[in-house]
């Protein structure tokens, strides 16, 4: 817990998992003065269990804690309490394939008052979850929905921070995806000719067939993804050329449509990286080329993952021990 007065994070515990009581007034219930963080923690071959980048998540979380008028928790403070929760019962660990414990750091402001302001009381706790894969098994190109009648996050708003209302913003988007039979629903900045932003819950990659890999720039409105970082890490490994840059829904059309555009793919911790087949839109499909034998979105994924699951070296010390 943390309280202005003084500035103090105290009172640090674990405890049983089980419903939290909030004073009906707490304004994280009216204002939603919330941030959260997803990471997860894989069991190695040889029993230990490891997390990926976790001090960039603890970042990206204070980053969100001041976007949202919230007290930033110290780094090591982050770390440990990822390290505690999973030292409490190890066994919690799947070792399943592709399995994972999820982890949710999230903070939400506690104190009880019906102004609007920042609040003065807040509460920092973390919950986790066994999760399998994010898409089912096996790995085959998912659709996503163009959003168009509803926006994600506009400049200035809150696009880059992950708290909760971003989310709560794109519910509505993300049913009328499945609605359509999509997975996802993809993001545009429709006052910036259309470009490309990212998924619901993804960063998006285009792979083109001169070699080079497009992803949008980070532009104020979309998240900071870790994997994102961590694909463009890998991919500048190779030799590729990376472009970050302003890649419209025309230039994607374009690009589909004469022969330019070789993968697309999306990424994040929940589902690492999966191939998207086709992107469903009012005024005409998108589809992707046939996903090659040889192709880079599987074998950047099969390189991600293995080095959060301990199969392929870490070669960036990206890795932290949690147990
Ligand atoms: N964009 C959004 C909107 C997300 O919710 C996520 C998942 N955190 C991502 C991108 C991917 O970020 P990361 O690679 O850090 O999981």
């Amino acid at each position: 817990n943390h309280t202005s007065d003084g500035g103090r994070w105290s009172n640090a515990r674990i405890e049983a998992y089980g419903p939290i009581s909030l004073d009906p007034a707490a304004s994280v219930l009216h204002y939603g003065q919330e941030i959260f963080e997803g990471l997860k923690a894989y069991r190695h071959a040889d029993g230990t269990v490891w997390t990926f980048r976790p001090e960039a998540n603890a970042e990206r979380f204070n980053a969100s804690a001041r976007r949202l008028a919230l007290p930033e928790l110290p780094v090591e403070a982050f770390v440990t309490s990822l390290k505690e929760l999973v030292a409490a019962d190890r066994a919690w660990v799947p070792s399943g394939d592709g399995e994972a414990l999820y982890l949710r750091p999230f903070m939400i402001a506690t104190e009880a008052f019906l102004g609007v302001r920042p609040a003065r009381e807040v509460s920092y706790r973390l919950i986790a979850s066994p999760a399998g894969n994010y898409f089912g098994g096996e790995l085959k190109p998912v659709s996503i929905w163009l959003a168009t009648k509803y926006a994600r996050a506009g400049r200035g708003g809150t696009g880059e921070a992950k708290c909760g209302g971003n989310y709560a913003a794109s519910l509505a988007a993300q049913l009328e995806a499945e609605e359509n039979g999509c997975q996802q629903v993809l993001f545009l900045d429709p006052f910036n000719d259309n470009a490309v932003e990212e998924l619901g819950g993804m960063n998006v990659f285009f792979v083109m067939a001169d070699g080079t890999v497009v992803t949008p720039a980070l532009n104020g409105n979309i998240l900071h993804g870790i994997t994102r970082a961590s694909v463009i890490q890998l991919l500048k490994d190779r030799g590729l050329k990376v472009e970050e840059r302003k890649f419209t829904l025309d230039e994607w059309r374009r690009a589909a449509e004469n022969g330019q555009l070789r993968e697309v793919f999306a990424c994040g911790t929940a589902a690492v990286i999966t191939p998207i087949g086709l992107l469903k839109t009012t005024e005409g499909d998108i589809a992707s080329p046939a996903l090659p034998q040889e192709s880079l979105t599987l074998s950047i994924r099969e390189q991600l993952l293995g080095i959060q699951t301990g199969a392929v070296a870490d070669q960036h010390g990206w890795l932290t021990r949690l147990a």
